[in-house]
């Protein structure tokens, strides 16, 4: 076997051995340099080391962040040229294999001699040393290589390890939950600042005085100690809330505890006991006036509703009250309808004698004239026939007068029918006609043709008519105008007019100012009803019965009606 100083020449060996001491040095000096100062390290070193013209170094970076290049070159390449032999150094490394090899020199005459060696993360990162030197590189250049990549690998690689260490810490120390790491015999190893500041600590060295179970409120203590940690140990961990001390007040403080072991992830042997744990109060407290909310907003609506409740139950009351008011209304309306109807029934019971009067004479005159004609010696059967027909009219008139009085006594609507106005008249007119064209009365008739019907009740329209022409009739008997004059005429769009005028003797102021009172009358046989009765039925038609006097003399009766609707 070969001994190393019949490898080397002495005087190379010792530069060997300085340069093999000086490069172990070098990661100590790194210990707080991140990847491109160590790259930047390594090329400066290895430019003297291997009297090298470039040395290219390319290393990762963190995650995240691209990657490192450095190059470092020597007097004999101008600052001009760096750019171009970094890519040519780093367009000839390719590989995760040491490499030697050599190119035309790109500066001038003869080669650039290559070596490459790759550092250990995977393939894209190594050192490249470039040299003018037709020696290059050496058994040693490639022995000193190695080492240097090696040693940056080694170093770069724990760079990172600590930059995601670092990260984790400050995450945890950070975080504002309770973090906590001990050890299995239960001593504190680490605490982090919200667990101190949470529970009065004033730092880490105050912690790592106590055990897991010092942190517990007292009375939790027997329960973590003899059931919760032998939990943890056996099943990995334990999930659920833990009144915690405060070490200044004593207060007990709610957490939600969250207790974990630690394996190590070798041996798989239980290492620590972990936790991560929350601090309820202001849950609790939010939960607290949650609850309180809610319990005012259910008092609220119970409330509410045992008003609305009882205001329905009133209304519902009210409601009832009020129909009950509103059908006595209804019946004492009814009762007074049927009162002034009894009362108007009494009117018309006095006027009975007075409205029979007149067909029962007709009745009994045509009756007296038949029997005489009967008598005679040659009786004309159709004269005869004529003077009964005659007589059993006024007999059908005089029973329809009784059954109109009969139902305008009950309770029923009297009935109401479109009726044609000078129709209506003109019957009216020939009922009364015997009489006055006996006392040669002359009736003119005008009628308007915009109020040609009215809705009402025929029997009693004609008989307002009937009382206000024999009125007029007999007011005429002792004037020389004997001129009756009875018109329609439409008022309005809701009314219509009719008017019997006459000529006749006219009416002293106290007759008008008891008009229409029943009993008033001047006449010796009269009664006084039959305006009174008029003004009844018209007001139960909706309309009126006006009086005024007859310029020329005499006096006017104007009936004023509903115009019925179009329809
Ligand atoms: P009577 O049946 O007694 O005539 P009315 O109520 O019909 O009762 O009339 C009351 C009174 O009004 C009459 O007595 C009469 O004096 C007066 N009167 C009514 N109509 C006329 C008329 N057209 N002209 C003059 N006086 C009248």
């Amino acid at each position: 076997m070969l001994r190393v100083d019949e490898l080397f020449e002495q005087q190379e060996l010792r530069h060997c051995i300085r340069d093999l001491v000086a490069l172990s040095t070098l990661p100590a000096i790194w210990k707080d340099y991140n990847s491109r100062q160590i790259a930047d390290s390594v090329a400066a070193a290895l430019i003297s080391m291997l009297n090298a013209d470039a040395i290219y170094v390319s290393a990762p970076g963190l995650r995240n962040e691209a990657e490192v290049e450095v190059l470092r070159t020597s007097q004999a390449i101008s600052a001009g040229s760096s750019g171009r032999i970094e890519s040519i150094l780093s367009g000839a490394w390719r590989g995760t294999r040491e490499q030697t090899f050599a190119i035309d020199n790109p500066f001038g005459t003869g080669s650039l001699h290559i070596a490459a060696v790759p550092m250990g993360f995977g393939g894209d990162a190594g050192i490249v040393a470039g040299s003018l030197s037709p020696n290059f590189p050496s058994e040693t250049h490639r022995l000193l290589l190695g080492i240097a990549g090696s040693h940056a690998t080694l170093a770069i690689q724990r760079w990172h390890v600590e930059a995601q260490q670092r990260r984790l810490a400050s995450l945890i120390e950070r975080s504002s939950e309770f973090v906590g790491v001990a050890r299995l015999d239960g001593t504190v190893q680490y605490l982090n600042k919200a667990g101190c500041e949470l529970l009065g600590l004033s730092g880490i060295e105050e912690a790592q005085r106590l055990t897991i179970f010092d942190f517990l409120a007292p009375d939790e203590r027997t329960r973590a100690h003899r059931e919760l940690m032998p939990l943890v140990m056996e099943t990995g961990r334990w999930l659920g809330e833990l009144n915690l001390r405060h070490f200044k007040t004593g207060e007990d403080i709610p957490f939600l505890v969250d207790w974990f072991r630690i394996d190590d992830l070798r041996t798989g042997r239980p290492m620590n006991v972990a936790t991560v744990s929350r601090d309820l109060r202001g849950q609790k407290q939010l939960e607290e006036s949650l609850r309180g909310l809610n319990e005012l907003l259910e008092q609220r609506v119970s409330d509410r509703t045992s008003e609305l409740a009882e205001a329905l139950e009133r209304l519902t009351l009210e409601g009832e009250e009020r129909m009950r008011a509103d059908d006595r209304a209804q019946e004492l309306q009814l009762e007074l309808l049927h009162a002034s109807r009894l009362s108007a029934a009494g009117q018309m019971a006095g006027a009975l004698a007075h409205e029979l009067n007149q067909p029962l004479t007709a009745f009994t005159n045509s009756v007296n004239a038949g029997r005489r004609m009967m008598a005679s010696s040659a009786p004309r059967i159709e004269t005869v026939r004529d003077v009964l027909d005659e007589a059993a009219d006024q007999a059908l008139r005089a029973g329809e007068i009784i059954r109109r009085l009969r139902e305008f006594v009950t309770r029923g609507e009297t009935e109401m029918r479109m009726e044609k106005l000078p129709d209506l008249i003109r019957e009216a007119i020939d009922l009364a006609s015997a009489g006055i064209r006996a006392r040669g009365v002359r009736v003119r008739l005008r009628f308007d043709p915009r109020a040609e019907a009215v809705l009402g009740n025929r029997i009693q329209l004609q008989q307002v008519m009937l009382n206000l022409i024999r009125n007029a009739h007999e007011a005429l008997a002792e004037s020389e105008w004997r001129e009756l004059d009875v018109a329609t005429a439409r008022l309005d769009a809701q009314s219509i007019e009719i008017a019997v005028a006459d000529r006749g003797s006219g009416l002293s102021d106290d007759i008008i100012e008891h008009l229409f009172e029943p009993f008033h009358t001047t006449k010796s046989d009269g009664m006084g009803l039959g305006l009174s009765i008029c003004q009844t039925i018209v007001e139960a038609h909706g309309g009126k019965l006006l009086y005024e006097p007859n310029r020329g003399g005499g006096a006017i009766f104007r009936v004023t009606l509903p115009a019925p609707l179009e329809r």
